[in-house]
């Protein structure tokens, strides 16, 4: 079973980053999967205007539906109550397993077969399903490789792109019964495909995360590939969904354009194999569906960020991953390092919220500033802006007035005697200069941070290295 998130990430943050660092394999992993995964979401915006032209209506759209949330929210429940659906409130990560939980035992529930739900992850249902002897098996390719390799997912989108073919095949051959080593890429979907297929109709629970909630319908929008979602919803006899309280959108038509953006700045696909609606339980008429429908709209830590007028921007994500393939400190380090449901950049801006600001303090510092995750952000969040608040948060003074948990919690003296002495240089233009000029002479004294970059850049050093010896030949 995959580890429970991390209560201070922020603690050995920097001990996890250097192991990976460290991990060349890892790296090579990582460093192709990003390139691969840049490559196609570039191909799949040839017209930087129409993308633009997208971007803005999907933020458009995120917005609205993010200032009229509380009312969409209402509209939402009643739909789907009308619906014949069963509608869940949980205010936190304890509340929503505790109601999945009274839902699985009400049923006798002994198996639950889950789509992917990175929500679920957040909440770490599969622990509370397992301490209450309930199997909760993931079902998404990804998610099931992870979950038998008892880690957690390194990516929102690609939970087990860390791995290589070899260790997939090592760990199929070590932990299923009768299974042979094998590297075969089909081979080893097919084995994982003909485990999982059995469970579907053996379950008494599936469960899926939702991406997004239409208020207008009632209708709960589900975006896949495997199939294994529409499996989930509607083989076994009841289904859960749960989903985060900022999804909703108002109506059908505000799904499309954020479907196109989420699609193709995720895997660079113009559509997904499967786009599932879902609206009701099984009709009487109507051969298969769950009995059952149940949605539980989860808060944890979200109202703190829709509180504040600058962080309310968090919750425009629609957890394409983007902000994480083009990250430069996400591509070395990978997804573990973090310690967080939610690694890379929107790691870094929404586990604050679930967390609490000084936990996860280290995650906001995990950044050069370099503006690439906003620059391919669908939907417009200004992630270094939010990066820079959220530094400040964590060394603000107790009597600052934030309402984040945690503010001030990771403040440090010599911080912020570094910071008051640092303003007192700027703003007086003749000590600057003379500051600025004592530095530059005593760079020697400085630690080099040159090395430690150059030294990850290592396909660089042979290139450098082939440049000396062409430059010495011309000589000669
Ligand atoms: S912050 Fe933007 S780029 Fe990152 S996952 Fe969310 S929507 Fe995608």
């Amino acid at each position: 079973m995959s580890q429970p998130l991390q209560l201070r990430p922020s603690s050995g943050f920097a001990e996890r980053s250097r192991a990976a660092t460290d991990d060349a394999q890892l790296r090579k992993s990582f460093r192709g999967a990003m390139d691969f995964l840049q490559a196609k979401r570039q191909s799949q915006f040839p017209d930087a205007r129409e993308l633009e032209a997208l971007r803005d209506l999907g933020t458009a759209i995120r917005r609205y539906s993010l200032a009229r949330l509380p009312d969409l929210l209402e509209q939402l429940e009643g739909k789907l109550i009308a619906n014949g659906v069963q509608v869940h409130w949980a205010e936190t990560a304890q509340e929503a397993n505790a109601i999945a939980l009274g839902i699985a035992r009400r049923h006798a529930a002994k198996l639950m077969v889950k789509g992917k739900s990175m929500v679920s992850e957040e909440i770490g249902l599969n622990h509370a399903m397992a301490a209450a002897g309930i199997e909760a098996l993931e079902s998404d390719m990804g998610e099931y490789i992870v979950q038998l390799a008892g880690e957690a997912p390194s990516h929102i989108i690609m939970p087990a792109i860390h791995k290589t073919r070899q260790e997939i095949g090592a760990l199929f051959a070590a932990k299923l019964p009768g299974v042979a080593y094998t590297e075969n890429v089909d081979e080893l979907i097919r084995i994982g495909r003909k485990v999982l297929r059995q469970k579907f109709s053996e379950a008494d629970i599936g469960l899926s995360g939702v991406n997004f909630a239409v208020a207008e319908t009632g209708t709960l929008c589900l975006v896949e590939n495997e199939g294994n979602g529409r499996l989930c919803t509607t083989v076994p006899r009841v289904h859960i969904a749960v989903t985060g309280i900022e999804k909703v959108v108002e109506k059908l038509e505000h799904v499309p354009p954020l479907y196109s953006l989420l699609t193709r700045s995720a895997t660079g696909q113009a559509v997904t194999t499967y786009l599932n609606l879902i609206s009701a339980p099984r009709q009487a008429h109507e051969k298969d569906g769950p009995e059952e429908l149940h949605l539980i709209l989860i808060d944890n830590g979200r109202s703190q960020a829709y509180a504040d007028e600058q962080l309310r921007a968090t919750l425009q994500c629609i957890r394409c991953g983007a902000c994480m393939n083009h990250c430069p400190v996400y591509a070395r380090i990978g997804g573990h390092a973090y310690g967080t449901t939610y690694p890379g950049p929107i790691g870094a801006i929404v586990s604050p919220h679930m967390l609490g600001v000084g936990a996860t303090y280290a995650l906001a510092t995990a950044s050069t500033l370099c503006g690439a995750c906003a620059e391919v952000c669908p939907v417009r969040i200004p992630i270094p802006d939010i990066l820079v608040r959220l530094r400040e948060e964590a060394q603000a003074r107790t009597d600052s007035g934030s309402t984040l948990r945690g503010a001030g919690e990771a403040r440090s003296r010599l911080v912020s005697a570094a910071f008051v002495v640092w303003a007192a240089v700027y703003r007086h233009p003749r000590v600057y200069r003379i500051v600025s000029w004592l530095m530059s002479r005593g760079h020697a004294l400085m630690p080099s941070y040159q090395g430690a970059w150059t030294g990850i850049r290592t396909p660089l050093i042979p290139a450098r290295r082939r440049l000396r010896d062409l430059i010495k030949d011309k000589r000669a």
